[in-house]
């Protein structure tokens, strides 16, 4: 089968299509036929060796797809051949067949396309739980989200909405704000406006922002400091800057800050939240007010184009690739 192979770490171009065995499902595991790649940011860092894990080499990128199932490792029961599922794991999706354990497969409502379906485990997943579980989000309240053209921007904007939140986005174009808006974001501003801090406060009554999803990091994190209300809460859910942000704790204490981190591998470590997140998920998704945004998609053989794109901040939506 043809799959992507990456022998070393570095920027997308170390990423090769190669020809590999086919992987054989062990006990506990099923083989998909894969038929979308939801590509993350999180991919992009672990190819280039800066993520929150270490990446061992050689490796198959691609932890979110979606495909159909072809063949049950020993002891899997409950899942049927040919099942429409989507997987969320560490690697392996970049090929024409993935290996997936069976007892982290996920559903995949009849009314999702397959692109669909493999945008929608990270995103929407790190969207619950940053506005609800962690950020404990209100009806009513104004919630801050940055790089809201985004998968994670888009999930978060369309989800803060379906939860009765007020959304500020954030972003770096104003055809990216105009997607913001096109979701509901009621207010926006571009992400490099000189007048941010004050815009930004002022949308939110003059009072600040009382929840912030953070994903820039670096040198604008003590922006969202600035722009955070008296007991504001902020998610830190990524550093799209690949800078170091500073935090000093004495600058929490002047509005009674509070600086949450969230990485949704170790939140799901967890039966219960991923209960929670999913249970809180389902309606939503039922009455259709929320759907995943497909962003561009790219054949198998230009995923390394997927990445670029994605670190030259070219692309909306999630970014899918399909064998
Ligand atoms: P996106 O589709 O949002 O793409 C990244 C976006 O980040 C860009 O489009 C860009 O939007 C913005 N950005 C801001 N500064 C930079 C920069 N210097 N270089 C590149 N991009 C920049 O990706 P994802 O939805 O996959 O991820 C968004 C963020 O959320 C990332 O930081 C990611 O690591 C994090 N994340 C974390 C998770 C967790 O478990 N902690 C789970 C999911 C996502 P713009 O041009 O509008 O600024």
């Amino acid at each position: 089968m043809k799959a992507i192979v990456v022998e070393r770490l570095g920027p997308p171009d170390v990423m090769e299509l190669r020809e590999v065995p086919r992987p054989e499902p062990k006990a506990g595991e099923v083989r998909l036929k894969v038929e979308a790649v939801g590509v993350n940011f999180a991919d992009v860092l672990a190819v280039a060796g800066e993520y929150l894990t270490r990446t061992r080499v050689p490796y198959t990128p691609g932890m979110e797809l979606a495909g159909t199932v072809e063949a049950l490792g020993e002891g899997v029961s409950g899942v049927q051949l040919g099942q429409r599922v989507a997987a969320l794991g560490g690697s392996g999706g970049l090929a024409e067949y993935a290996t997936v354990p069976a007892a982290g497969l996920i559903p995949v409502p009849e009314s999702f396309s397959a692109a669909q379906a493999a945008a929608f485990p990270v995103s929407y997943m790190t969207a619950y739980l940053a506005l609800k579980t962690l950020g404990r989000g209100q009806e009513g309240e104004w919630v801050l989200v940055q790089a809201a053209a985004g998968a994670l921007g888009t999930a978060s904007t369309q989800l803060a909405k379906a939860l009765g939140m007020r959304v500020i986005a954030l972003a770096s174009t104003e055809e990216k704000l105009d997607i913001a808006r096109s979701l509901g974001a009621d207010v926006t501003i571009l992400q490099d406006d000189p007048e941010r801090v004050k815009k930004v406060r002022a949308a939110a009554g003059g009072q600040g922002v009382p929840l912030i999803l953070e994903v820039v990091g670096g040198s604008r994190f003590p922006e969202s400091l600035e722009m955070a209300a008296n007991r504001g809460r902020i998610v830190f859910i990524g550093n799209a800057s690949r800078e170091d942000a500073q935090l000093h704790p004495a600058a929490l204490m002047k509005r009674n800050l509070t600086v949450t981190g969230l990485w949704l591998t170790s939140l799901l470590t967890d039966p219960a939240t991923a209960q929670e997140a999913a249970a809180g998920l389902a309606p939503l998704i039922a009455s259709g007010r929320v759907t995943p945004q497909v962003g561009p998609t790219y054949p198998l053989s230009r995923s390394a184009q997927a990445f670029q794109d994605i670190l030259d901040r070219k692309t909306t939506g999630k970014v899918i690739v399909e064998p």
